[in-house]
C-alpha cells in the first residue's frame, strides 16, 4: 500500500485482529507520515461461515 501523503512505500508497524478484520498501522518510508488501515479479512469469515453450517446439520 502507497502512502496517501507523498505515495511513497509504507512498511506496517504494528497489526492487530479483530473477529472479521483486520487493523493495521502503517508508516512511510518517505516522509513518515503514519496511518492505520482496516482491512475484512474474507478467508477467515468464510471459515466461519462453513464451521456455522456444518454445526447446523
Ligand atoms: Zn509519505
Amino acid at each position: 500500500m502507497n502512502c496517501p501523503n507523498c505515495g511513497g512505500n509504507t512498511r506496517v508497524v504494528y497489526s492487530t485482529k479483530g473477529v472479521d478484520q483486520v487493523l493495521r498501522y502503517r508508516k512511510c518510508y518517505g516522509c513518515r507520515f503514519r496511518f492505520k488501515t482496516i482491512e475484512l479479512e474474507e478467508p477467515y469469515a468464510r471459515q466461519m461461515k462453513k464451521e456455522r453450517n456444518a454445526h447446523d446439520r
